[in-house]
C-alpha cells in the first residue's frame, strides 16, 4: 500500500479510485432505499481527496427524487463506487463503497447502523 493512498476497484477495473486519505477508524451502513439495495458500507471523504480514474464510457450514474445526490457504478461489471453531491449539501463530502477497496481490509474497521430510512440516527 502506498502510504496513505486508499485504492478501490470495481470487479472488471474500468472504475478506480485513488483515495488520499488515512484508514478511516469506522464505516456506516445504512437502511436507505439505495443503500440497502446497494449493499455498500460507506467511507466518507472531501472529494478534493478522492481522484476517479475511469476508462471511457464506464460510469453510469443514478439519481432520483430531488436529486441531491447522485450514486455512480461501472457500467461493465455493476459494482456501485462511489456518490457525489450535485447540489451544495454535501459539496464537502463524498461516499464511498468501501467494499470496493482494494488495499484496506475493511473487515476489522468498526461499521456503524445509520437509520437513513427513518429517523436519520445511528441505531447502535
Ligand atoms: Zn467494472
Amino acid at each position: 500500500m502506498t502510504e496513505n493512498i486508499i485504492e478501490s476497484s470495481c470487479h472488471c477495473g474500468a472504475l478506480k479510485l485513488q483515495i488520499n486519505a488515512e484508514a478511516p477508524s469506522s464505516l456506516t451502513t445504512c437502511n436507505c432505499s439505495v443503500c440497502k439495495r446497494y449493499g455498500s458500507i460507506h467511507a466518507y471523504f472531501h472529494p478534493s481527496n478522492v481522484k476517479v480514474i475511469a476508462k471511457a464510457n464506464s460510469i453510469q450514474e443514478y439519481s432520483w427524487g430531488d436529486k441531491a445526490l447522485t450514486f455512480i457504478r461501472c457500467r461493465n461489471c455493476g459494482c456501485y463506487s462511489h456518490w457525489r453531491s450535485l447540489d451544495s449539501s454535501y459539496k464537502d463530502r463524498m461516499g464511498v463503497n468501501a467494499r470496493l477497496f482494494t488495499n484496506l481490509e475493511i473487515d476489522k474497521i468498526p461499521a456503524r447502523r445509520f437509520d437513513g430510512a427513518d429517523t436519520w440516527k445511528f441505531l447502535d
